[in-house]
C-alpha cells in the first residue's frame, strides 16, 4: 500500500474566509456532481451554511498525502490504477475521518469537517426523503461549505493537488480539519499517534 504522510497546520478561520473562500464558485461545481441533493452531507442545505462555522475561530487543517511507491506506479495502469486509486483514497478518507472523530473526543468544543460526499451507507437515505441513518457521523466537507481546497493546499502546505492521467500520479491528497473556539496547538506527532491508534 502507498505511504501516508500526515501534515497539519492551525490557521485562523478568518484567513480561510478571506483568501480561500468562494461559495458561489464551488457551489456551482457541487451542482454538477451526482451527490448534489442526493447525499445528506452535500448541498443544498436546509441550514445557514454561510454561518455554519461562526462559533469557531480556528481550524487545524490535516492533510493525508498518499504517496505511491515506484513499484505501484509501474504496476497499476490502465483500468487497474482506477480501482487502486479508489481503494487508496477511500482508505485515507476513512482513516482521517476517524482520526478527526477521535480528536473531537479528546479536545472539547471542537467540530470536525468531512471529505467529499459521505460514503458510510451503500445508499444514502436523502433521495427517499428520510433522515441520515448515522447523524452522529454527519460532517460537511470544506469544499461543500465553499472553501478552495487547491489554494489551501498550496498556500498553507506548499503542495500542488495532483490528478491521475492514465496512471497513478506521484501522490494524492486528502484534506479536512478540526474547528475550534480557540487556537489548538497540537503537535503533528500527536495527530500521527491518534491516527495510528484508531487504525488498529
Ligand atoms: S451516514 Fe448514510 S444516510 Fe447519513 S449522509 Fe452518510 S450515506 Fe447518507
Amino acid at each position: 500500500m502507498p505511504v501516508i504522510e500526515i501534515l497539519s497546520k492551525s490557521v485562523p478561520l478568518s484567513d480561510m474566509y478571506e483568501h480561500h473562500y468562494d461559495l458561489a464558485r464551488f457551489r456551482k461545481l457541487c451542482e454538477e456532481c451526482g451527490n448534489y441533493n442526493n447525499v445528506h452531507t452535500c448541498p443544498p442545505y436546509d441550514f445557514d451554511d454561510v454561518n455554519y462555522l461562526k462559533d469557531y475561530s480556528h481550524i487545524l487543517l490535516i492533510v493525508y498525502k498518499i504517496v505511491f511507491t515506484e513499484a505501484e506506479k509501474e504496476k497499476y495502469f490502465g483500468d487497474e490504477y482506477i480501482e487502486f486509486s479508489r481503494e487508496s483514497i477511500l482508505s485515507a478518507v476513512y482513516s482521517l475521518q476517524n482520526t478527526l472523530f477521535k480528536m473531537e473526543e479528546i479536545y472539547p468544543e471542537t467540530l470536525s469537517l468531512g471529505m467529499g460526499g459521505c460514503k458510510i451507507c451503500d445508499e444514502c437515505s436523502k433521495p427517499e426523503g428520510l433522515p441520515c441513518k448515522f447523524p452522529e457521523k454527519l460532517r460537511y466537507a470544506p469544499e461543500a461549505l465553499g472553501f478552495n481546497m487547491m489554494s489551501i493546499l498550496e498556500s498553507y502546505f506548499d503542495i500542488e493537488m495532483k490528478w491521475a492521467v492514465d496512471r497513478l500520479p506521484e501522490y494524492y491528497t486528502v484534506l479536512s480539519g478540526l474547528c475550534s473556539k480557540d487556537e489548538l496547538k497540537i503537535p503533528n506527532e500527536k495527530i500521527i499517534e491518534v491516527s495510528k491508534n484508531i487504525s488498529r
